[in-house]
């Protein structure tokens, strides 16, 4: 066959990376970095630099679901059903489900990883035809917090930076994030603004002193989930130093003067205290923000995943408001996007309190204008179940059916415990995948084959609010099926099965192509912040984008607010007043330990597609807990020495290992093993797999994003 050349996006990180694929039109056979895609100008990390082996593996070719397969009940072998058999059942359960029990008894959870397209159907198909608001993502688990921040300060979920502000900056100030595992390419960027400016200060405020962190001209080793405090003791010592810019909150802000009023409490003695920082490194770190023409804050999961992380992602916006440090080159709060397409998601409305183009689910008006877009007589009102509140509702019985998608819950959700629970309860559990294999298949009543990475065609969004085309470059195998053709052909069953919805008859999935789906979703943003009415796909397959693009305009906006106006009804942005609060589940006697998970370099989430390749695990080979030297020797640890880590939900046993990036008190599991390699119980006997097993439900109020930054746990030789 001949060669071909495909340009696409690496599905991995937030980052966005453009990829060349190279195939021979049947297999994948290598792959490039893009060298004309603005997000990486050619450069790859280890992990998008090896998608082609990813996608060439024997292991990873048998590890596809290649066909539908159903049980006939629970615990038996699937066995390999029709499409049409399969889509039918589906319909039909779910009909008589919402016939007996109301929309509501349903509900889809969906993934950052699924293409705008995709998102897009299954967001109509849970509120424009069942009439459920019953559609969340693992996005809730990276990026609600900084929605529920952007929001509540600037008006609108935009970040307002982009990559090219790291050339610009005079600090970089990076809170909760390690780039240099996360965002890899991104961080190389960093590395090459320090050389090529060696007055460009690096300050990192992170629990653990990361690669990230050694990195930095200054590290703030703060306290787990003590953020607010310190950006607020940061704020105060700006006002002490007369840094504040005085004209800018006056042009464009609201609600300093409260704000003011509360940080006027958080002295450096004090905020020393609640951080564990020394106070010098904060005076420090608070000169430098004041001295700089020029910040860029770059943050996540550090403040997302956090029962204050809407406050973590206001306190830190309020810095930056106060300073006058937005919309300027080099200046911003800009927030990191964990998954490939968090962003596309959030444009679409595909969360239980949004609605397309970043409209709200709670506001009367926003509901009104998308049942006028989508032809049907309205949105429902009632809110939809958010990530956990969803898995809560089936383990109690509520919910009674569960379309999952791209996605592995039975591994990623926090308290794994109360997941099985839900999973084992609901009657009828749909399993959309590419992977046969997953802890999450294991409960599927029906298993459906989905495209992957180098088979699928759509677009996703990166951090930076650039869309980019994700491209096909090999059919899809075995009886796949791309994700947004198997919600429309079940859409389209469903609707055959329910009372019709639109008003004309016509069906509300009338779409053959994804470009038909992104020419609607375009629609819905004109006169939104996020307005691409400017954009099209041919468009698009000559450059990625960023948003804004307004019909007329000839290229997407860098930064926005360079005109110091906001997405708010006045114009201004407004000060977040909000307070320091602890974690849920403080560290005491019995569990005296402050567990923190994340990411490894060379590792992505469940490890269904890095997991298979030998020489990513050349990085680390294997889970471990890590712990700092003193309490390795109190607890009389040598490394690989297997230990017992338990909290109040679950417990599991892996080996310790000394680690120079840990504080005392402190312990940090990697993410990414699931039931194969790390599997433990709950605390009343039921099996529970990978680091989840031990984090903690509780939630941020506002984002409704769990804390799966903290656990208190106890830690003994196994
Ligand atoms: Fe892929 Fe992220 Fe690596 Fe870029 S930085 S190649 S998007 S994993």
């Amino acid at each position: 066959m001949t060669a071909r050349e495909t340009r696409s996006t690496c599905p991995y990180c937030g980052v966005g990376c453009g990829v060349v694929i190279e195939s021979d039109g049947a297999r994948i056979t290598g792959v490039r970095g893009d060298p004309e895609h603005p997000a990486n100008f050619g450069r790859l990390c280890t992990k998008g630099s090896t998608l082609h082996l990813t996608a060439a593996a024997p292991v990873i070719r048998q590890a596809r679901l290649l066909g539908p397969q159903r049980r006939a009940h629970r615990g038996a072998t699937p066995q390999p059903v029709g499409w049409d058999a399969a889509l039918d059942e589906a319909a039909d359960r779910f009909a008589d489900l919402i016939g007996r029990h109301g929309p509501d008894a349903v509900g889809f959870y969906v993934s950052g990883q699924l293409l705008t397209e995709d998102y897009y159907v299954f967001n109509k198909l849970a509120k424009g035809l069942i009439g459920t608001n019953n559609i969340d993502t693992n996005s809730r688990l990276c990026m609600s917090s900084a929605v529920a921040g952007y929001k509540q300060t600037l008006g609108a979920d935009a970040p307002p930076a982009c990559y090219d502000d790291v050339n610009h900056a005079e600090l970089i100030f990076i809170a909760g994030a390690n780039p240099a595992h996360a965002h890899p390419v991104l961080f190389r960027r960093i590395e090459d603004a320090r050389r090529a400016n060696p007055q460009l200060r690096l300050v990192v405020a992170d629990p653990r002193r990361t690669e990230t962190g050694a990195m930095a001209d200054l590290h703030l080793p703060l306290l787990p989930g003590t953020d607010v405090a310190l950006f607020h003791g940061l704020l105060h010592l700006l006002l002490w130093d007369g840094r504040i810019d005085h004209g800018y909150i006056e042009r464009h802000t609201h609600g300093f003067e409260a704000l003011k009023a509360t940080v006027r409490d958080y002295t450096p003695r004090e905020v020393a205290r609640i951080c564990g920082i020394d106070e010098a490194a904060l005076v420090q770190a608070a000169q430098w923000f004041g001295a700089s023409r020029a910040t860029l804050s770059l943050y996540c999961q550090g403040l997302n995943q956090s029962t204050s992380g809407t406050a973590k992602n206001a306190a830190l916006v309020n810095l930056h408001l106060a300073t006058g440090q937005i919309g300027r080159p080099g200046a911003g709060p800009f927030s990191l996007t964990g998954q490939p397409n968090a962003m596309g998601g959030r444009e679409v409305g595909g969360l239980a309190n949004l609605l397309s183009a970043h409209r709200d689910q709670a506001n009367p008006e926003h509901r009104a204008e998308v049942a006028r877009l989508w032809g049907v007589p309205d949105v429902p009102a009632t809110p939809g179940r958010t990530a956990v509140e969803m898995f809560e509702a089936a383990a109690r019985g509520e919910i009674k059916a569960l379309w999952i998608a791209c996605t592995n819950p039975a591994q990623s959700l926090p308290d794994q415990r109360t997941v099985h629970r839900a999973l084992e309860r609901c009657e009828f559990v749909v399993v959309q995948e590419a992977f046969a294999g997953t802890a999450t298949a294991s409960y599927a009543d029906l298993l459906l084959p989905a495209t992957t990475w180098g088979e699928k065609d759509g677009t996703v969004t990166n951090s930076e609010r650039r869309i980019s085309r994700v491209r096909p470059a090999v059919p899809p195998p075995g009886q796949a099926r791309h994700d947004w053709q198997v919600a429309v052909d079940f859409a389209r069953r469903l609707e055959a099965r329910l009372p019709r919805r639109r008003t004309d008859g016509a069906t509300l999935f009338p779409y053959e192509t994804p470009e038909a789906i992104w020419n609607e979703h375009r629609e819905s943003t004109r006169g939104r912040d996020l307005d691409i009415t400017g954009m099209s796909y041919a468009m698009l397959e000559r450059a990625p984008q960023q948003w804004p693009l307004p019909e007329g305009a000839s290229h997407g906006r860098a930064r926005l607010y360079e005109d110091g106006r906001f997405p708010t009804p006045d114009g201004r942005a407004r000060f977040a007043d909000v307070k320091y609060a602890p974690v849920a589940e403080p560290r005491d006697a019995r569990y005296p330990f402050s567990l923190t998970t994340g990411r490894l370099r060379d590792q992505w989430h469940g490890m269904s597609r890095t997991g298979m390749l030998g020489r990513l695990f050349g990085h680390v080979a294997e889970p471990a807990v890590e712990l700092h030297a003193r309490d390795m020797a109190r607890l009389g640890l040598r490394d690989g020495d297997l230990v017992h880590v338990a909290s109040r939900r679950g417990a599991l046993v892996l080996p310790a290992r000394t680690s120079g990036e840990v504080a005392p008190a402190q312990a940090w599991i990697p993410m990414h093993w699931g039931e194969e390699f790390l599997s433990g119980c709950s605390e009343s006997g039921e099996p529970v797999y990978g680091v989840n097993a031990l984090t903690t439900p509780a939630c941020c109020p506002h984002s409704r994003q769990p804390e799966l930054k903290h656990a208190a746990v106890r830690i003994a030789k196994a």
